[in-house]
């Protein structure tokens, strides 16, 4: 199983520039360091607010024009809420199923959902089961539409033991009593599934599964099209390592479920997308011992080819697509119409007017 087949399930931008340089080529250094054939960019729905911030929509047209720029590269889309509660009815033309046919439309291979992690979801309003975000779901089943979806986050950050002020301050404690408690986030998701069945769901981050994977097993057992990336949530690869043996056997048997990922994010440098593929690859194919996440001793798992392949790439193409959707130019250029009036932050609405003139005109 060779590198350059694989793809990169799980990367972000979150700025126009950095230390890389201009986003429009931020992961290609990446990229050519480890040799890889593709990776995906994932449009998050940004919380933040200010000058400097760059809303839904906005990041669905720097992911698009990434895309026109590199061809080669897919990318999933988000919904934009506006930064607010999701009101009991859309305004119109805004709806989610809108929303969705149009990122369709503009030509990307998917769609983000970070609605579920307990920060976002306390922002639009602790509910996954809005009857808005109940027709947009159904939608994504029928066309077979694939959405990488981040529910939960790891069940410490809840604890009020560890709720050390840099904890608080990062935003990493959800024990206060105003964020949903890891329980629920797990119900609402799995309502989404048992609503509808077959919808082709990758969950992010192993689905905070590390200590419960008969948890995931029985999910998997239940829902033909779910999927689980290993993108780094850390904490998972303590309990890879802590039941190896174990954790081989369910890989194996599950290898057509699972994907990788790096959370590389754009502006903070490719090194480290660099060493957490390279680390990711070496887990996968290899049984060497390597430091890893903490630094802590990470044991490969050495899978034979098949489950191998299905994990690094496979799985992402089947899917996905083995290629990329094109940028449908008109599209995209409707978007930014119909979007550009509500991003507030004027540098964002700059840099989008740069774009357009250099790729759309
Ligand atoms: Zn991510």
């Amino acid at each position: 199983m060779k590198i350059e087949k694989v793809i990169d399930g799980h990367l972000h931008i979150e700025a126009f520039s950095g230390e890389e340089g201009y986003f429009i080529d931020s992961f290609e250094k990446y990229r050519d360091d480890i040799g890889i054939r593709s990776y995906n960019i994932c449009a998050i729905p940004h919380i933040k607010s200010g000058p400097d911030s760059i809303s839904s929509a906005a990041n669905n047209i720097q992911c698009a024009f990434y895309k026109i720029a590199h061809p080669d590269v897919f990318a999933h889309a988000c919904l934009e809420h506006f930064g607010v509660v999701i009101p009991e009815k859309l305004e119109e033309g805004f709806d989610y199923v809108t929303q969705y046919k149009e990122l369709m439309e503009i030509g990307f291979d998917g769609i983000k959902m970070l609605e579920g992690k307990p920060d976002y979801h306390k922002r639009i309003g602790k509910n996954l089961l809005h009857p808005e975000l109940m027709r947009f779901y159904s939608e994504v089943e029928k066309n077979k539409t694939h959405l990488v979806f981040h529910v939960n986050d790891p069940i410490e950050f809840w604890d009020p033991a560890l709720a050390t002020p840099d904890r608080i301050k990062i935003g990493w404690y959800y024990g206060d009593g105003s964020f949903a408690t890891h329980e629920e986030l797990y119900r609402q998701a799995e309502a989404i599934l048992e609503k509808n069945p077959n919808i082709a769901i990758t969950f992010a981050h192993f689905y905070f599964c590390g200590e419960k994977p008969e948890k995931l097993q029985a999910l998997f057992d239940k829902y033909p099209n779910l999927n689980v990336d290993i993108t780094p949530g850390t904490e998972m690869y303590f309990s890879f390592e802590n039941n190896h043996d174990f954790y081989r056997e369910f890989f194996i048997k599950n290898s057509n479920r699972i994907s990788v990922g790096t959370d590389g994010t754009h502006p903070w440098p490719a090194r480290f997308p660099i060493w957490c593929m390279d680390r990711l690859y070496r887990f996968i194919t290899t049984d060497e011992v390597n430091p890893t996440f903490d630094d802590k001793p990470l044991t490969g798992l050495k899978l034979p080819d098949e489950a191998a392949e299905n994990i690094l790439y496979k799985n992402f193409e089947r899917r996905v697509s083995v290629n990329p959707k094109p940028i449908n130019k008109a599209a995209l250029k409707a978007y930014i119409d119909k979007y550009l009036p509500t991003i507030t932050a004027e540098n964002t609405v700059q840099e989008i007017k740069k774009l357009a003139q250099k790729y759309l005109d």
